[in-house]
């Protein structure tokens, strides 16, 4: 199988009561190794590039890379821009053949973020891509979400949500309920009562970031209220530079670069794995 839109993966698993695990990734080995979890997993999967990571690795390689891997599976395989910037970002990622946008205009004000995301969809919906919005800031797990969460900083108003999805028309979207991005530092208290608000009020799939370090329970229910994709990102970087350095310790002198990359990615893929199954994807190709 080859590329699919987000739209078609996420309608999907919202009916299937699953969500489709998003990895970020920005080189060959990490591309990979998601690939190869969720192929041996017989799950769909969705890959991701932040702008740093598209810049890193050049767009036009990216999407040619993955694109030729993803042909060679049964699987669908989505490829999708995470956190874009601005509109010109999506615009240049519709260039380079993506099939999926997030346009994060969560820092702004609501009319902004409406009518940045409103213009994104209407560019990417005109070449068949789909569009993912963000409302209430995603922070950084370093900040203390549990601060955030007492002045109710990064909670997203589930009546501002339900006002955005009608007036940009967009396909699927990110809203703060009390997670974040990076490590917690204590168990994230994810905000069910405003998931299940945001749910009643949008009725389209929800997106959940920072998938580091929730558990498994608080995974599974977010799924019930609707969440269909969920992000991982932390969890598998920190796998593969701890074997890698392992791995270099115990070999002193080789420089063998595949010998020493071969473990970390196999790391990689034992992560993946763990949370394809957590979030129940497996065998839903
Ligand atoms: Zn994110």
């Amino acid at each position: 199988m080859s590329i699919v839109t987000n739209k078609e993966l996420l309608d999907r698993a919202k009916a299937g009561h699953y969500a489709v695990a998003a990895f970020n990734t920005n080189n060959l080995e990490y591309t990979q190794a998601i690939l190869t979890a969720a192929s041996e997993l017989k799950s769909p999967v969705i890959i991701e590039a932040a702008k740093s990571e598209i810049d890193y690795m050049d767009g036009h390689v990216f999407v040619a890379m993955l694109t030729a891997m993803a042909e060679k599976l049964s699987i669908p395989v989505g490829i999708h821009l995470d956190h874009g910037p601005s509109y010109e970002e999506a615009i240049r990622c519709l260039n380079y053949g993506f099939r999926s946008v997030m346009y994060d205009g969560s820092a702004l004000p609501l009319d902004e973020n409406i009518a940045n995301t409103k213009a994104v969809v209407k560019a990417a919906h005109a070449c068949g891509v789909s569009v993912e919005g963000e409302v209430g800031v995603i922070g950084q797990a370093a900040d203390g979400p549990e601060g955030k969460q007492n002045g109710m900083i990064g909670i997203a108003d589930p009546v501002e949500c339900e006002r955005f999805v009608n007036e940009s028309g967009v396909d699927c979207f990110a809203a703060a309920i009390g997670n974040a991005h990076g490590i917690y530092k204590k168990k994230p208290e994810l905000r069910f009562d405003v998931l299940a608000e945001i749910e009643k009020r949008t009725g389209i799939p929800l997106v959940l970031h920072g998938g580091t370090g929730i558990p498994q329970e608080d995974l599974r229910k977010a799924i019930t209220m609707g969440v269909s994709k969920i992000n991982f990102s932390t969890v598998m970087r920190k796998g593969f530079l701890e074997t890698l350095a392992d791995t270099l310790k115990n070999n002193p002198g080789d420089w063998d670069l595949m010998k020493m990359l071969t473990p970390a990615k196999e790391k990689m893929i034992e992560i993946a794995k763990q949370h394809i199954i957590m979030i129940m994807s497996d065998n839903k190709a």
